[in-house]
C-alpha cells in the first residue's frame, strides 16, 4: 500500500517499452491499483510477472496472448494482499513458482496481520472469510540472491520497512540501464508507508539509502503504485528522500 500522502494513483492501463528489447507492461489491479508488470526479454518467449493483486489473471492473460509469451515465475516485492491476491491463483494456472522474502509468507495466509485494525475490518469485507490460498510452490528469496528467470536475471535486495519482508528486484536492460522493481518502498514522488504492523521507519530509511539514493542517477524505478520514476528524479524532487539525504 502507497504512503498516506502518495499522489493520486494512475487508474488507467498503460503498457510500455523500454529503450531496449526487453518489453513491460505495467497493469494497474485492484481497488489500490496496485502494479502488475509482465516482463519479457522478447515477444514469442518466456515472462515473469511481478507481483499480481486483485485481478490481475485477467489482464495478464492478455498481455499474454497478445505477446504469445509463457510466465517462468511470479516474483512477489512485499506480502501486502494488493500484491499477491492473485498469485496462487497464477501460479497454479501457470504452474510455476512464486517468489517472496520468508519473513513476508504470513501474510499470505493472515492479510490482516499487515495492516492497522481499523483498515483490517474493511480488508475482511474485501478479502471474504478464508482460507486465502497460497501457492503451491512458493518459494524464499533473500538479499544478494540472482535469480535467473526467462533468460533475465533478477538481482534481489532486502529492504525492510514498510513490511518486514520487502524486496525490490532489478534487471540490467540491453543499454546497461538499470530496472528496479521496488515494490512499495518507493513511489514517484513518494514512500512507502511504515505505520502498518511491520512497518519501521529506521528500518526504511537504511533501505532508502541502499536501494535508491545509493543507485545509479539512471536507474529506472518501477514502483508498486503509480507511475514509472528515476533514481535520478526522485533524488532530485522526492522530499521524503531529500530530508534522508540530508542527515548524516
Ligand atoms: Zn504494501
Ligand atoms: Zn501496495
Amino acid at each position: 500500500m502507497p504512503h498516506a500522502r502518495t499522489a493520486p494513483l494512475r487508474t488507467t492501463t498503460t503498457q510500455d517499452r523500454t529503450t531496449t528489447a526487453v518489453l513491460i507492461a505495467a497493469l494497474p489491479t485492484g481497488p489500490l491499483a496496485a502494479n502488475c508488470y509482465v516482463l519479457a526479454p522478447a515477444p514469442g518467449g518466456d515472462c515473469v510477472i511481478v507481483d499480481s493483486g486483485q485481478g490481475a489473471a485477467t489482464q495478464v492473460a492478455k498481455v499474454l496472448a497478445e505477446h504469445d509469451l509463457t510466465p517462468a515465475a511470479i516474483l512477489l516485492t512485499h506480502g501486502h494482499f494488493d500484491h499477491v491476491w492473485s498469485a496462487a491463483e497464477l501460479g497454479e494456472t501457470h504452474q510455476v513458482p512464486v517468489y517472496l522474502h520468508s519473513d513476508d509468507h504470513g501474510l499470505l495466509t493472515e492479510p490482516a496481520a499487515g495492516v492497522d485494525a481499523g483498515f483490517a475490518t474493511q480488508l475482511q469485507m474485501l478479502l471474504g472469510p478464508g482460507p486465502y490460498p497460497v501457492p503451491a510452490d512458493l518459494r524464499e528469496v533473500a538479499d544478494g540472491d540472482t535469480l535467473s528467470l526467462a533468460g533475465v536475471e533478477f538481482v534481489v535486495e532486502h529492504t525492510p520497512g514498510h513490511t518486514p519482508g520487502s524486496v525490490v528486484y532489478t534487471v540490467t536492460a540491453e543499454d546497461g540501464v538499470p530496472v528496479m522493481f521496488a515494490g512499495d518502498l518507493v513511489f514517484a514522488g513518494s514512500i512507502g508507508r511504515t505505520d502498518f504492523p511491520g512497518g519501521d521507519t529506521e528500518a526504511m530509511d537504511r533501505s532508502l539509502r541502499s536501494a535508491v539514493l545509493d543507485r545509479p542517477d539512471v536507474t529506472r524505478i518501477l514502483p508498486g503504485h503509480g507511475p514509472g520514476t528515476t533514481v535520478e528524479r526522485e533524488r532530485a524532487t522526492n522530499p521524503y528522500l531529500r530530508d534522508i539525504a540530508g542527515r548524516p
